[in-house]
């Protein structure tokens, strides 16, 4: 029998999954009873070789036929903290405050059809490690699971991984190489001035005027010192000072968030930030202190590895394989293991659903089904 129409022969088991992990959302490194739940299954599909706890509640299981190759698959299993707004969904989220706003509970489904489709069927041979994910969502779940020593316990030459996308037409598979999330660094900027009456400003040392051109003075970096043919966003998202319309406030609070693909304007950006916040402060007279946080890295697919997974997906889904999907400057921890391991990421899409993070949306179902089966197709023709 074709994958997917096997994979479809158990779609209403694995819709009944999904409905599960979405009516018992779990935050990042508590998904104690996601990954509970997880273990139950790959064992019900008789599935031994499963390891626990790595990256805290990570979940890693190994399908071994034969000798081959070892493929890596990989799903992200963490809810939001965000209060869920489909009153009407029977299997609406039962804790108040989480809620699986991105999907992560199609994408751990969509790993376990794959599972139960590649345990029963085992045409493939070689390795295939099935990686359940805690974390992504801000807290490198990925990285801590690499941390870990998954890489070293589990050595995989190639890994996969996808992700829905709201707006993009349902099932549809959009794969490319190259890059297609952006690293994310984060700032928060405390400018310490002195406050003083508001209609005496030669006594302040304004941290307001000072924030105001920090603010402008960080577009510049964008439009004159990076590279116009590279992609860089510099953001300042946040601005807080003052509560008085006549008082010249002692502080003020900015934060913000950078973003790029290629780590050499990563690096640029970082040193002209802090030359620019540091001498902006100077020239005003006021005291700073930087808080510059790494993120993500850039998720950038691998050539070779998108190829691979654009054959598979056109064996499964035909002409809804696509390779004109625009790379968005979101970002996404799956960039820990391409860094390590070739791979690519995979979008599908969601259909017209609310956008990713949103508190109406939900997860497809009638994809459930077509993630599976591609999950399962690259593990069985790179493994052939
Ligand atoms: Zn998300
Ligand atoms: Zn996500």
């Amino acid at each position: 029998m074709p994958i997917k129409n096997r994979i479809a022969s158990f779609e209403n088991e694995m819709i009944s999954w999904r409905h599960h992990f979405h009516e018992n959302p779990e935050l990042a490194y508590n998904e104690f009873n996601t990954s509970k739940k997880v273990v139950e299954l790959l064992k019900e599909f008789g599935i031994t070789e499963i390891e626990e706890g790595i990256g805290k509640t990570g979940v890693v299981a190994t399908l071994e036929n034969g000798t081959g190759k070892t493929i890596g698959l990989r799903a992200d299993m963490d809810a939001l903290p965000i209060f869920e707004e489909n009153k009407n969904k029977k299997y609406k989220s039962k804790c108040d405050g989480k809620m699986h706003a991105c999907g992560h509970d199609g994408h751990t489904t969509m790993l376990l059809g794959a599972a139960k489709y590649l345990s029963e069927t085992k045409n493939f041979k070689g390795k295939v490690v099935l990686i359940f994910q805690p974390a992504e969502e801000g807290f490198a779940g990925a990285k801590a699971m690499i941390d870990d020593g998954l890489l070293e316990r589990y050595p995989i030459n190639e890994i996969y991984g996808m992700h829905n996308m709201p707006g993009l037409e349902a099932g549809v598979l959009a794969i490319e190489s190259g890059p297609r999330l952006a690293a994310a660094d984060n700032f928060v900027i405390e400018i310490i001035g002195k406050g003083a009456h508001g209609a005496m400003p030669s006594n302040s040392i304004d941290p307001i005027v000072c924030g105001a051109s920090i603010i402008q003075n960080l577009q510049h970096i964008v439009s004159r010192n990076s590279d116009p043919k590279e992609t860089l966003v510099i953001t300042v998202a946040s601005f807080n000072s003052g509560h008085a319309n006549n008082v010249i406030p002692k502080s003020a609070s900015l934060s913000g968030t950078i973003r790029y693909y290629n780590d050499k304007i990563g690096v640029l950006a970082k040193k002209r930030f802090f030359e620019v916040v540091n001498s902006t402060c100077d020239a005003f007279g006021a005291k700073v202190d930087i808080n510059f946080q790494k993120g993500y890295p850039a998720t950038i697919n691998h050539k070779k590895q998108s190829e691979f997974a654009y054959d598979s997906a056109k064996k499964i889904v035909g002409n809804k394989a696509s390779s004109s999907q625009a790379p968005m400057m979101g970002s996404e921890d799956f960039s820990y293991f391409l860094k390590k391991v070739p791979g690519c990421f995979a979008w599908i899409g969601n259909g017209p659903s609310a956008s990713l993070h949103n508190p109406k949306y939900d997860f497809n179902d009638s994809v459930l089904s077509i993630g599976s089966s591609f999950l399962a197709s690259i593990a069985e023709d790179r493994l052939s």
